[in-house]
């Protein structure tokens, strides 16, 4: 990899052949790329080999998403929201040169024989989920299976809130650098941040309040959410089990009654018409598969971020052809903080 800076443009050559030059230099590290590398060695820790892992930056369409970025900055931030993934995309994918835990593979629920046992069952349901010759309607199925059997697995095996409490402390799993900015930038101009998930709401709050040591009024999770009795024990689910291939499906019907909640604009209509005036999208994930969160929605301009991993040498020209701008190498959050300061300008709407 080369970087070679010029006077108005930023040209950065990868080793995977891709070429970009974009106007928008600033949607890419903190401006320059050798700010950049400063900045992923002071703000991440990252030194020696690790540093040369720089962060990458790849933009398929740098004019489209010129004009993606002029529209939703011309309707205002009265018009946009934020639906963005969790695992992987809002924590790192890597955390000391380990794999970080998900939200999901993270809990602990003090009682080893039913750890176990949700074990067996991710190792029996986890390759079928990505089998590629399982049929959609009966992979639908068996993940229904899983996670009804795993769920019944939580509650027979006496889950508590303190069991929750306690694996997010011991649990290997950060935020990227940068989302507490965003989130915080987001809730200064009342953006709505919808994080979609198909693991357990409970726990991923849990991790929002223990890693990033602050709530925010404008973050809500839409995930599958745990009922606990007086005694802190968990006794139900509350509504449809949300899976990985089901999540999208309920955007639009989960999304409506927290919009009502974050008090959306113009006076009260119904939730469905209120998440319908929010017609600009910023999506975050790091699946393409993640890019169905908006589907119902009916937007009218998206701008869809993606975070590519693992992989990259293989998944990258299916990213950059499904995402506006793909972030490489479990990159920070700080693009994103600056992409969303140019879509809600210091003064505007
Ligand atoms: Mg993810």
């Amino acid at each position: 990899m080369s970087y070679r800076l010029q006077s108005s443009s930023i040209i950065i050559n990868t080793r995977l052949g891709f070429t970009y030059s974009p106007k928008h230099s600033s949607l890419l590290p903190r401006f320059t790329p050798r700010a950049w590398f400063r900045c992923c060695r002071s703000q991440i820790g990252m030194d020696g080999d690790d540093a040369s892992k720089a962060c990458e930056v790849v933009i398929g369409d740098s004019e489209l998403l010129d004009r993606k970025i002029a529209a939703i900055r011309s309707a205002g931030p009265k018009k946009l929201q934020v639906i963005v993934d969790f695992d992987r995309t809002l924590t790192r994918y890597s955390i000391d040169g380990q794999p970080g835990q998900s939200s999901h593979g993270l809990l602990q629920q003090g009682n080893p024989e039913y750890d176990a046992k949700r074990q067996q069952l991710y190792e029996y349901y986890h390759p079928l989920e990505f089998s590629a010759t399982i049929p959609i309607e009966e992979k639908t199925r068996l993940m229904e299976e899983w996670w009804g059997k795993t769920h019944t697995l939580l509650i027979e095996g006496g889950l508590t809130y303190d069991a929750i409490k306690q694996s997010v402390a011991n649990a290997r799993i950060a935020f990227r650098e940068g989302v507490v900015e965003l989130f915080k930038f987001l809730e200064e101009r009342d953006i709505p941040v919808l994080i979609f998930s198909a693991g357990l709401a409970d726990i991923i709050e849990e991790v929002l309040r223990q890693k990033l040591h602050r709530s925010f009024k404008n973050v809500k999770v839409v995930s599958n959410q745990m009922v606990f009795d007086s005694d802190g024990c968990l006794v139900s689910f509350k509504g449809k089990t949300i899976h990985s291939l089901n999540k999208n499906e309920h955007a639009l019907d989960m999304a409506a009654p927290l919009h009502d909640q974050l008090g959306d604009i113009d006076g009260p209509t119904d939730s469905s018409a209120l998440v319908k005036k929010r017609t600009n999208v910023l999506l975050l994930g790091d699946h393409i598969g993640d890019l169905g969160m908006s589907d119902g929605l009916n937007y009218e301009t998206r701008i869809s971020v993606g975070f590519l991993n693992d992989n990259i040498e293989n998944s990258l020209d299916g990213y950059r052809k499904s995402f506006d701008i793909v972030y490489l190498n479990d990159a920070p959050m700080w693009g994103v903080v600056e992409l969303a300061s140019q879509l809600c300008p210091a003064g505007g709407g």
